[in-house]
This record gives structure tokens, C-alpha cells and sequence, in this order.
């Protein structure tokens, strides 16, 4: 697993946002007309992305997402820490589920890394919105096993030791 030290984390972290409160990675692409990704061949029109035919006279640009990803920057983090090892896989298999239905329907919502230690799972992500639904996601199947901070940067997700795992997935236990 490669680590990020701290310092390109903050690094990371001063170009996310702009001086002026923009995200500088949305700033560049308020073009008239239809523009497609060179690199993944997001569309993009009148203020939205989509998978879809682009149409021949479309600008060639680079989306925000496939910029986040070639500049190693991450507009959110998502850390899980402390998830027992035998939940870890079925946890991890449903991140990159959700994480693919999302950018299915939303091109600029994607997963950019996920690294898995003992300890921790980072995910790290193009935007917000993904963040937002995995964590729903994970409460949902995991039901009371999480304590979570959110922040605009960064989630945290942090499994309750005293946790049974609940919601649907439960397993019956002995009575
Ligand atoms: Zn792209």
C-alpha cells in the first residue's frame, strides 16, 4: 500500500479549492456548447455530464474527473477505520459497487483509489456527491456499526467495537 505523508496531503489539500471558494477543477469548463473528455469521453452540456454520443462539432477537453485523477487529487476522502478482517471483503466489494453504479450515472463521481490495510480502508474520490452515497450505502448494509464525521474534505467512518452487525445483512444469532 502506498502511503501519502502528510505534507502532499496538505499539499493535496491547498489546491482542492480556490481562493475565491471555487472548486478550480469545475472552474475551467463553463464553455458554451457540448465538450467531451479526450480522456474518458464524458459529455458534457449545459452544466452536466453524461455518458452519451458526443456530437461531432464538441470541444475536446479533459473532464474534471479524469484531472483529478491524472493530478493525483482527490477532492474527497472517504477513511474507514477499525472494520473487523471477516467484514472487510464484503465491505470493500460493496464500496466498488456503489462506487460504479455511481459514475454510471454520474461520470464526474468516481472512485479514484481504494487502498486496505489491517487498520484502515482509504477510498479516495473526484467529488462530494459519491462520498455521500457510499456512506449511505454503508449505513444502510451496515446498520449502527458506524460512528461517521463528515467534513467537506474528508468522511470518517469508524467501526463501533461494541458493534453487532445489524440492518440486512444480519446474521441470526444464538439464542
Ligand atoms: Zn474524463
Amino acid at each position: 500500500m502506498r502511503k501519502i505523508s502528510s505534507n502532499r496531503i496538505s499539499g493535496l489539500r491547498g489546491r482542492r479549492v480556490s481562493g475565491n471558494g471555487l472548486d478550480p477543477y469545475m472552474d475551467a469548463h463553463k464553455k458554451e456548447g457540448v465538450s467531451v473528455c479526450t480522456t474518458c469521453r464524458a459529455v458534457h452540456e449545459r452544466g452536466k455530464w453524461r455518458w452519451t454520443d458526443a456530437p461531432k462539432d464538441s470541444q475536446p477537453m479533459v473532464c474534471p474527473a479524469c484531472r483529478r485523477v491524472e493530478d493525483h487529487c482527490p477532492a474527497h476522502l472517504l477513511r474507514i477505520d477499525g472494520v473487523p478482517q471477516e467484514q472487510q471483503h464484503e465491505l470493500v466489494a460493496m464500496i466498488h459497487h456503489a462506487a460504479d453504479e455511481e459514475a454510471r450515472l454520474h461520470p464526474i463521481e468516481r472512485l479514484m483509489w481504494l487502498r486496505e490495510d489491517k487498520e484502515r480502508i482509504e477510498v479516495a474520490l473526484t467529488g462530494a456527491h459519491i462520498a455521500r452515497r457510499l456512506r449511505a450505502a454503508i449505513a444502510r448494509s451496515w446498520r449502527g456499526s458506524f460512528a461517521s464525521k463528515l467534513g467537506v474534505e474528508h468522511t470518517e467512518l469508524r467501526w463501533k467495537p461494541e458493534s453487532k452487525r445489524g440492518g440486512k445483512h444480519a446474521e441470526p444469532t444464538d439464542s
